[in-house]
């Protein structure tokens, strides 16, 4: 068992002897996935105490945090840096967070981002880490209670099932006594017909027959009231029953359409970004196997846009946080103003946006990129009086047949660094990435 604390340990660990930075930002990730993987694993489990010491021990199984953990080199040595680290973790591990959580406990994640820009917190306490779990902990709160809501309205269901139930058993006897009584009122109509005949038969006195007769037919027409008194009491009976049962029938309805609708809203916050409003990272993944499928089967183009804005941590560092939020939403909604209605914008993490392009082959890709690129280029996004310019950089990879979700997003992940790398706000292909790796070949 770890210790409370061990956690902190072990970031500390690879923050401390880790210099090469990307090799260090792709442990932060790992270590990010599997805290995000180990929530998910305790919400299944419908685990009630969620904190670091919890997670910490968790994490101590995971052979990718152990691999991350090995093979770490010598001591960065400066004191800044590392709380630079810290914080980037800190980042990067609310990121993950998010991905998770519905947007209004979003929200709340993104404003720890801020307090965490307070150095001392971070490099005092792994109170960072806590933060962000009761956030996560309420959200899994708040799912065990949507199964409890969900497990009260089924018991309901049932209730009124059975008080249904119950009427319309009474209902199908009270049918079938009916049945029997109806058929004995024939009966004895016959049977007073048959006496009639019978006295027509014997009688040959023709006073003493219209007597009998009168008798009769009296008698048959009490008969008939008495019955049809009898099966309006029942008709009433009936439609009383039918309209109670209406009536708790539509309540379950309205109680169905009900838990429908929110679960139909969780869902979409599920897969909605916090801060743009644009689909999500989880989005994206599921959206991409569906494309990849749609390709595989019926042979139909679609590609990948990547985008990443350029010098973004400038504009944090100068503007401040929240500043950089309200730019990555003015972008968002210059890509959706500029891209089609079926294309799927989704923030794929921080600064980086993925475009799915269905049905739209190379040749398209590079006009929509080109698109997106220049038309943000040339909007003005402005905070106070101040004119902040935003560019981005592109890269462009086509789905193809023997794709993975991973493969295709490499080949525009290169491309991107390549735009970057030539200048920034450019668009690059992956054949663009293919011809630049031919010439150093060549050279
Ligand atoms: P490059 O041109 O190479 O892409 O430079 P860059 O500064 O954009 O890239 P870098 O990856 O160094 O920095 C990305 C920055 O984006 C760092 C991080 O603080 C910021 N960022 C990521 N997510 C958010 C967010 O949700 N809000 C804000 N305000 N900033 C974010
Ligand atoms: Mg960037
Ligand atoms: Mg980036």
């Amino acid at each position: 068992m770890l210790e409370k604390g061990t956690l902190k340990f072990m970031i500390q660990e690879i923050d401390l002897k880790d210099s090469d930075l990307a090799g260090f930002e792709e442990k932060v990730y790992v270590i990010a996935d599997e805290v995000l993987n180990i929530l998910k694993e305790l919400s299944r489990e419908n685990q009630k105490q969620i904190n670091s010491k919890v997670i910490a021990e968790r994490m101590f199984h995971k052979e990718s945090v152990k691999n991350a953990l090995i093979n770490s080199s010598s001591l960065t040595p400066n004191k800044e840096e590392e709380i630079k680290y810290l914080e980037e973790i800190a980042n990067a591990v609310l990121d993950k967070f998010s991905e998770l959580v519905p947007s209004h406990m979003g929200d709340n994640l993104f404003s720890l981002k801020e307090i965490f820009k307070d150095h001392s917190i971070i490099k005092s306490s792994t109170d960072w880490l806590d933060s962000p779990i009761s956030i996560i902990k309420k959200y899994i709160n708040s799912i065990s209670a949507r199964n409890n809501e969900l497990e009260k309205f089924l018991k309901q269901t049932m209730q009124y099932l059975a008080a249904i139930e119950a009427p319309l058993a009474n209902e199908l006897s009270s049918q079938q006594q009916k049945f029997m009584e109806d058929r004995d009122f024939q009966d004895n109509i016959f049977q007073y017909m048959d006496m009639m005949r019978e006295e027509c038969n014997v009688s040959d006195n023709i006073d003493s027959l219209k007597m009998a007769f009168i008798n009769r037919i009296e008698n048959i027409t009490k008969s008939i009231e008495k019955k049809r008194t009898h099966d309006m009491a029942c008709l009433k009976e009936t439609e009383k029953t039918i309209e109670e049962m209406q009536k708790q029938m539509s309540e379950v309805k309205r109680e169905a359409d009900e838990v429908r609708k929110r679960a139909q809203e969780m869902e979409f916050e599920a897969y909605r970004d916090t801060l743009t409003g644009l689909h999500n990272r989880k989005a994206y993944d599921e959206k991409v196997e569906e494309i990849l499928a749609h390709v595989q089967r019926y042979n139909i183009p679609a590609s990948l846009i990547i985008c990443d804005i350029d010098f973004f941590k400038k504009i944090n560092d100068t503007f401040g946080h929240k500043v950089g939020d309200l730019a990555l939403k003015k972008l968002a909604e210059l890509l959706k103003d500029r891209l089609r209605k079926n294309d799927f914008i989704s923030r794929y993490g921080g600064e980086e946006f993925a475009i799915v392009l269905p049905h739209t082959d190379f040749k398209g890709a590079i006009i929509a990129g080109e698109g997106i690129r220049s038309y943000i280029d040339n909007s003005a996004f402005s905070y106070k009086d101040n004119k902040i310019p935003i560019t981005i950089s592109v890269g462009i990879s086509l789905f193809n047949k023997n794709d993975t979700v991973d493969t295709v997003f490499e080949r525009a992940d290169k491309a991107l660094y390549l735009a970057k790398r030539s200048g920034r706000n450019k668009v690059k292909t992956e054949d663009d990435v293919a011809s630049a790796e031919t010439a150093i070949k060549q050279t």
